[in-house]
């Protein structure tokens, strides 16, 4: 199927209200503008030096989120134009995105990346470390952040039922942390299981080899 075809197919898929986030790492920017064509805005990269190179040849009317692990010494790279921070894993991260952000009077959006998969994985949060980073937030402690969101994966594994149990997890978090303040954006769902994460409550989903074909692994 073109590529044209697969975002056609998971349009389809999708409530008018879910997000998509066409995950475009490891994809050239010719891709990339293809999908822009047909009227995608709201692009995720997973890599600092792989987005900052691909920027420049593309509109600047993307919105550019960041959906991988990113080190505190990068943040200065992207703090300029980056829309969205999806995998704030620690709170000297969200330290420096906030001071970056005041450089460039910007206050910038970000979600909390919450560990909710059984399987080990090496980032994400402690649901007890996002509550406590949250309530900083709504304590007033960081001028030049939002929290609108939390974002998860769950296991990559065939079993639906680990998933859903691990996305309502996710679910339960991000009403439970809305009671202090409204949180907008639940981030949960990927090629394999976005239809099982919007049953789930997710509202926004990052969908990239089913729009763009599969990766090749040996250069991500
Ligand atoms: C790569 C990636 C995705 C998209 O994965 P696909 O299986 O290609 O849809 C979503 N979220 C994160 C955090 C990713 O790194």
């Amino acid at each position: 199927m073109s590529i044209k075809e697969n975002y056609n197919n998971i349009k389809k898929q999708l409530p008018s209200t879910v997000q998509l986030v066409a995950v475009s790492k490891t994809h050239p920017v010719s891709a990339i503008e293809e999908v822009y064509q047909l009227g995608q805005r709201v692009f995720g990269e997973n890599k600092v030096q792989e987005l900052t190179e691909k920027y420049p040849f593309l509109p600047k009317d993307i919105q550019w989120h960041l959906i991988g692990h990113l080190q505190t010494n990068k943040v200065k790279y992207i703090a300029e134009f980056i829309d969205t921070i999806q995998s704030v894993d620690s709170e000297k991260l969200l330290r420096e995105i906030n001071k970056e952000a005041a450089k460039h009077n910007r206050v910038i959006t970000v979600f909390l990346q919450v560990k909710i998969a059984e399987e080990e994985t090496k980032f994400g949060l402690e649901i007890s470390e996002a509550e406590d980073l949250f309530k900083k937030f709504v304590d007033g402690e960081f001028s030049n952040i939002n929290i609108t969101g939390l974002m998860g994966m769950a296991t990559f594994t065939e079993d639906e039922n680990v998933v859903r149990k691990e996305f309502k997890i996710l679910k339960d978090l991000f009403d439970d942390l809305s009671k202090t303040k409204s949180l907008q954006t639940l981030s949960m769902g990927m090629s394999d299981d976005f239809p099982v994460a919007i049953e789930c409550g997710a509202n926004s989903v990052r969908v990239g080899s089913a729009i763009f074909g599969r990766r090749d692994y040996s250069q991500s």
